[in-house]
């Protein structure tokens, strides 16, 4: 079949259904400083099961006891998406895999395996082999799970005949769909449409689904992940902000808005629910502590803002802040606000909270409303977002801290924790500046090693008493934690959001996750 021939027929053809697979939890946590605890995981895939991802990565299994533990819960917690295990072409990392996914009541089995000449020659493989390895363990997975993956890492680089040659193996052994990786980031839009109209035009089986998994390395991820759809791909792998190691990976949120506001050029769509995108791009970044930057494409702040005005009431004006689930209504609510008004904003914007987290964010609302005047819907956001992530255990809360600081002296901090156990400790230090001082006085009162990678402070809204969302980034036991704070004031915000980190780092080191 040809890969074009939906383009231009628009008025016959329904649009092409494009099946979205996200490996944020499974590509995307490798990039640096985006390992995301259980907790985070699951609640992340609950909002990509909510943002209508057909298929959720949720790791590697064999990679680490973390790994397996995360792919367990998600396959246990999913009803709605595919969920899906990684492997190697190897029995036990087979065996691992579907030992964490068979709770899913969609699994699928993901088998990778290196095509390209260097990379078999550097693993002592010669053709025949890895063509032999490939049948036996697709076959092996088969006898595990009706849906098996098959993909062929290194792919462009990968010689066109072996290549064509592995694939058609893995299809007679079982696998439902392919996947052509461009794992070095290296090809370009027109070389990466060219070969997946040629794989897709000599597979001996035409109805097998052939996916794209490109790499941003020259920035070209999202424009080859759409040339590869626009070639006959059924299937695209990506990862919400793009996130992943090196440059990263495809954009789940460019592709998805580029396929819907070009559709009469590509002809496909996808089932994903376009008005939980903002929410899902936000709560990962709040998991991950790593912003997004203003000028990312479909969800960064300038591309709405108003003093950049859009091509308005003209053709080209695909987009809209509603469209991606950015709501900003009206009326301001305050102190005066009830309960019944705040659940009914909380729900307008998409939330659906239990009746003890709808009390629980109402008495911190009113905490806010108490030092700022006027709560826009984007402060209310800013309380909603990643909080059972954010929740732990609580081992030490803040009592009160106090912090002199200016030009002639050195800042001196003066922080009071309460521990669980209700004991409360004070301690003083002093520091280069007044939360470098507050955050070494924690440190002599929590006693634990960690060391600060990573500080930011943003304002939320606008104004003079605009509310601050402060990230710290700790590690802490050799693993990357990050803690957020909210407050109009600038020191409150950093001092809770190294404490919510240091809550962190103190109940995984207790938990399982952190001990095996
Ligand atoms: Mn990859």
């Amino acid at each position: 079949m040809d890969g074009f021939a939906s383009v231009g027929k628009k008025e016959e053809n329904p649009l092409r259904k494009i099946i979205v697979f996200d490996s944020t939890l499974r590509d995307g946590e490798l990039a640096p400083g985006c390992s995301m605890a259980l907790r985070e995981k699951l609640e992340m895939a609950k909002q990509l099961e909510r943002l209508g991802v057909d298929v959720i990565e949720a790791g590697y299994p064999t990679s680490s006891p973390d790994d397996f533990d995360a792919v367990k819960s998600i396959a246990a917690s999913i009803k709605d998406c595919i969920v899906c295990g990684l492997a190697r072409c190897v029995e036990r990392d087979i065996q691992r895999a579907w030992d964490a996914l068979k709770g899913a009541k969609q699994p699928r089995l993901h088998l990778f395996a290196e095509t390209e000449a260097s990379r078999m020659k550097s693993q002592g493989l010669k053709q025949n082999d890895l063509a032999e390895r490939t049948a036996a363990m697709v076959r092996f997975a088969k006898t595990l799970c009706p849906d098996v993956q098959f993909s062929a890492k290194g792919a462009a680089q990968t010689d066109r005949e072996f290549l064509l040659r592995i694939l058609d193996t893995a299809v007679a052994a079982g696998a439902t769909t392919l996947s052509l990786e461009d794992s070095y980031g290296y090809c370009t839009p027109g070389e990466w449409k060219d070969l997946v109209a040629w794989v897709q035009n000599r597979l001996q089986n035409p109805n097998v689904i052939l996916s794209v998994h490109p790499h941003n390395d020259l920035g070209m991820a999202v424009a080859n992940a759409l040339e590869g759809i626009h070639a006959g791909a059924g299937q695209v792998e990506c990862t919400v902000n793009g996130i992943g190691e090196r440059a990263g990976n495809a954009a789940l949120e460019e592709i998805v808005m580029a396929l819907y506001g070009r559709r009469e050029f590509y002809g496909c769509e996808t089932q994903i629910k376009h008005h939980e995108i903002y929410r899902s791009s936000k709560l990962l970044s709040t998991i991950t502590g790593v912003p997004i930057p203003p000028s990312h494409p479909i969800v960064g702040v300038n591309v709405f803002s108003q003093d950049t005005s859009r091509y308005k009431d003209t053709a080209y004006d695909f987009l809209s802040p509603e469209q991606i689930g950015i709501h900003e209504s009206s009326a301001i609510l305050g102190k005066h606000t009830t309960i019944e008004t705040f659940a009914q904003r909380v729900q307008e914007l998409g939330y659906r909270l239990s009746d003890p987290d709808l009390e629980d964010a109402y008495n911190r609302f009113h905490g806010l409303a108490a030092r700022k005047k006027e709560i826009s819907d984007r402060d209310i956001e800013a309380l909603l977002i990643g909080t059972s992530a954010q929740a732990c255990k609580e081992t030490y809360r803040l009592g009160s801290f106090i912090i002199n600081c200016g030009t002639t002296i050195s800042a001196t901090a003066v922080v009071r924790l309460i521990k669980d156990t209700g004991e409360e400790i004070e301690q003083v230090a002093r520091g280069e500046g007044p939360v470098n001082a507050a955050f070494k006085a924690i440190d002599k009162i929590v006693g634990v090693s960690s060391k600060l990678e990573n500080w930011s402070m943003r304002a939320v809204t606008g104004g003079e008493d605009a509310l601050g969302e402060a990230v710290s980034k700790i590690i802490c036991n050799g693993k990357s934690v990050a803690g957020r704070g909210l407050s109009t004031d600038i020191l409150d915000a950093s001092i809770k959001s190294y404490l919510n980190a240091i809550n962190k780092a103190l109940a995984l080191s207790q938990s399982s996750e952190f001990m095996v």
